[in-house]
């Protein structure tokens, strides 16, 4: 009897728990109020900054990946990013003239500066004012264009693409134009975009570096003279450092915070961050000292100033704009990130992909090209496919960019992953190249990168903090579709109407997550070999579209699960917040690359380089996803969330060594894809300069390697035998005489070795050379 009313037990006590459930007001007050109530209390007060950084910037593509579902014909659909007809022509021209007035070596270790030549250069020709418009005499470029021209800079010196980068990106001009007064912006910016004014921006202070919502800097409010007349203005004190181009800026921003002690503007006592423009020779500003940034050579340097009046019209924006200074510097992070590092460290991996590349099969050990051992192969193949897909995301973030988007998150993704990958990449680099990148002088041409790449990696958000706080932490709550409008909601001081809009966003977000739950499981099981790709794609890519379609479900459960049992704590667990960060970025890093070999045509030679960044990407996703499940608090969640995700095991491995073999490949002989990955490389064509000799070098190579066949032939036979100038260097020269060459192939030869002998060859310097003060013991030691 008992057994039969079980069953009709458990049917009414679902239909009971379905009509609470779908009935709206019965759920709101049965299960919806007592949620609400236990997450008000339980939602971590937010300050002022930290809702400012959280609010500002758009959501992207980034959006689509968090849902569990991406659209791929809406990435398919952003225009892809191209030049007008006059930032070609910049390219080409201006920015060529500008790589050509400097020298690396001579910036880093004789001038330690740029040129005269070079400063005024840019300045005439309008670099520093990229971001301005027409109408203030700026170029008015795109984005893209911008980043076009500090990538194409960055392969040649730092000094020469951070100076113009700067001021392009957040700083005085940035902040004008989005808030400064009609006089503000009339007075400055044709100033600014004729070089007329070089504008450094001033937040960071030895007390807050990453926490700049701390900074100790104040200006009182407070009554004094200026230009004759009593005025109110503001009694500021400031200590910053780091800051790029103080030394030698004519306008200096300025973030401080602002405090109204007497009540003199009438409203609060702590205004709160607030930014200015002070020019740098007003009385109290110091500026003019510098720092050495790991001997990058651009110019940055402290600031101080102590009490020092400025009248309130110094505020960026006017006084209304007195204590906006956090949101605003918020707002307009996102666009400056998501060029400025992006670029400059896309252009040091274009660099090193050319002249490495290059050197590896100019150089020869063993008897053979050191671009053909496999162990150099891995080297080189992390530098090609790591290079290919830093570009296509340096790409597809400036075009968001230039879609109108301010994205906050792509921007952390893009300025993260770009640099950690320069850092592979230049590392490798170096490792390629021997002993040839360690000794420093005007022919070794990585030593500067890898003595510079960290400073991509501590600037505009450290790269650790950005990884564990910011792609994630802003990330989710940005991104998912819920997770904002519930925090709002709960913080609606209307609670009744807050208890309604947070009923919908709770409900959805239950849906969403059973729904995403499910299909993670059902892409899992089915390797996702069903999952629909409805867009035309490259047939030889199409299978990654549906491995990310599954990678984005899996990701967006996951993410709700760790919210679910980590609720407010997420913030404070910062490596499972920076693995799940991994992920999303994995995706974009993927998504990008896919857009690149679409846009480029699907081109099948450069198939090599998306498929092995992309299958490392997986894979990397793949370790980022077992690290959060591996260190998931509740175990038995953690066993459910493994099964679920990955049903049947790992499926993701290292792409293979026969993909990267032929990417290394494509690195060490002249091909339209080795053109088409470095393709914004500035290029001397001259035997004098490194990357120049590196080029004909390489041709010179290629045109001599089936002559050198026919000298080992010779060789194996026995046919140089006890000749001592058959040497590794002079063997040419022996097979000549023999008749094992023609006089014409010997030519050949000859250019070969002596353009190699430039590759190879290594600066030394007189014993006391620029040392004689520092080494003096060492020199008295050698006299005696
Ligand atoms: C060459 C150069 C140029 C610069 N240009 C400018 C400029 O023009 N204007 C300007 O205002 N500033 C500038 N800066 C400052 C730069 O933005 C800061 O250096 C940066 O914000 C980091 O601050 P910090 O160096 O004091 O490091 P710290 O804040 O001391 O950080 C130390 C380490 O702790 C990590 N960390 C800190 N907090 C957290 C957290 N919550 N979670 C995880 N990790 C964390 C960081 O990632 C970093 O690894 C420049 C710096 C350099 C080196």
């Amino acid at each position: 009897m008992f057994n039969n009313l079980i069953p009709l037990l458990g049917v009414a006590i679902l239909v009971a728990l379905a009509g609470v459930i779908l009935v709206r007001p019965l759920r709101r007050a049965v299960i919806t109020r007592p949620i609400f109530s236990t997450y008000r209390k339980v939602l971590p007060q937010m300050s002022g900054t930290e809702r400012d950084a959280l609010e500002a910037g758009t959501v992207w593509w980034e959006g689509e990946l968090f849902r569990g579902k991406p659209d791929w014909q809406k990435l398919h659909a952003y225009p892809q990013p191209k030049l007008t007809a006059a930032e070609q022509s910049f390219m080409d021209k201006e920015v060529e003239e500008a790589c050509r007035l400097v020298d690396d070596w001579k910036v880093t270790h004789e001038l330690y500066d740029l040129p005269n030549e070079a400063w005024r250069y840019i300045k005439d020709k309008g670099f520093l004012g990229m971001i301005i418009p027409k109408k203030y005499g700026g170029l008015e470029f795109s984005a893209y264009a911008h980043s076009q021209v500090v990538t194409k800079l960055s392969t040649r010196s730092s000094a020469l693409s951070v100076s113009v980068m700067v001021p392009n990106s957040l700083g005085p001009a940035e902040l004008l134009l989005h808030y400064g007064t009609d006089d503000q912006k009339n007075h400055y910016l044709p100033r600014l975009a004729k070089g007329i004014e070089v504008p450094a921006f001033a937040l960071t202070s030895p007390w807050a570096g990453s926490d700049a919502a701390s900074i100790p800097d104040s200006g009182i409010v407070c009554k004094g003279m200026w230009q004759g007349k009593e005025v109110l203005g503001m009694r500021v004190t400031w200590d910053k450092r780091y800051i790029t181009l103080a030394p030698v800026c004519t306008i200096l921003g300025l973030a401080f915070r602002m405090y109204d002690p007497d009540g003199l503007l009438g409203g609060e006592k702590d205004i709160g961050i607030t930014c200015a423009l002070v020019p740098y020779d007003h009385p109290g500003v110091d500026t003019g000292r510098r720092h050495f940034p790991l001997n990058a050579m651009f110019m940055n340097g402290p600031t101080r100033g102590k009490d020092v009046f400025m009248p309130l019209d110094f505020i960026i924006g006017g006084p209304k704009m007195a204590g906006q200074g956090w949101r605003m510097l918020m707002e307009c992070l996102a666009a400056g990130r998501s060029i400025s590092l992006p670029s400059s460290n896309t252009g040091m991996a274009q660099m090193t992909a050319r002249a490495v590349g290059g050197y590896a099969r100019v150089r020869s050990q063993f008897k053979m090209a050191v671009g053909k051992f496999e162990g150099v192969e891995e080297a080189l193949t992390r530098i090609g496919a790591y290079t290919y897909m830093m570009d296509a995301t340096r790409k597809m973030t400036a075009g968001a960019v230039d879609l109108g988007e301010k994205p906050s998150v792509v921007s952390a993704i893009a300025k993260y992953h770009v640099t950690e990958r320069a850092r592979q990449v230049v590392n490798d680099g170096m490792d390629v190249i021997g002993g040839k990148g360690i000794c420093l002088g005007p022919s070794n041409f990585m030593g500067r990168a890898y003595q510079q790449v960290p400073i991509g990696i501590t600037v505009e958000g450290a790269n650790i903090l950005t990884r564990s706080l910011i792609i994630f932490g802003q990330g989710a709550i940005r991104c998912h579709p819920f997770l904002l409008a519930e925090m709002q909601a709960a913080q609606n001081p209307n609670v009744g109407k807050g208890l309604v809009d947070f009923d919908k966003a709770l409900w959805g977000h239950i849906g969403f997550t059973i729904k995403n739950g499910f299909r993670a499981l059902w892409l899992g099981m089915t390797g996702s070999h069903f999952a629909a790709v409805d867009v035309d794609t490259a047939p030889e890519m199409e299978r990654y579209y549906q491995q990310m379609t599954r990678f984005s479900a899996a990701f967006a459960f996951l993410s709700d699960i760790s919210l679910l049992v980590l609720g407010g704590s997420v913030k404070r667990r910062e490596k499972l917040s920076a693995r799940l960060g991994d992920i999303l970025a994995q995706m974009y890093l993927i998504s990008c690359t896919l857009k690149r070999y679409e846009e480029e045509g699907r081109n099948a030679a450069d198939a090599p380089l998306a498929h092995w960044a992309i299958w490392d990407a997986m894979y990397k996703a793949q370790q980022a996803f077992d690290g959060v499940i591996a260190n998931f608090p509740v175990r038995f969640i953690a066993a459910f969330l493994h099964r679920s995700i990955f049903p049947w095991g790992h499926p993701y491995v290292v792409p293979s060594d026969d993909l990267g073999h032929q990417v290394a490949k494509s690195l060490i002989a002249p091909s339209a894809t080795r053109d088409r990955l470095t393709a914004e490389c500035f290029l001397p064509r001259t035997e004098n300069e490194p990357v120049g000799a590196i080029e004909l070098a390489l041709a010179a190579t290629l045109e001599a390697e089936a002559i050198e066949a026919k000298i080992r032939e010779a060789e194996k036979a026995g046919r140089f035998a006890d000749n001592p100038r058959a040497n590794v260097r002079d063997v040419a020269g022996v097979a000549v005489e023999l008749g094992v060459i023609t006089a014409a192939e010997y030519e050949v030869m000859k250019r070969r070795n002596h353009l190699r002998d430039i590759v190879v060859r290594v600066d030394d310097f007189p014993f006391d050379y620029n040392v004689a003060t520092a080494n003096k013991p060492a020199l008295e030691r050698k006299a005696a």
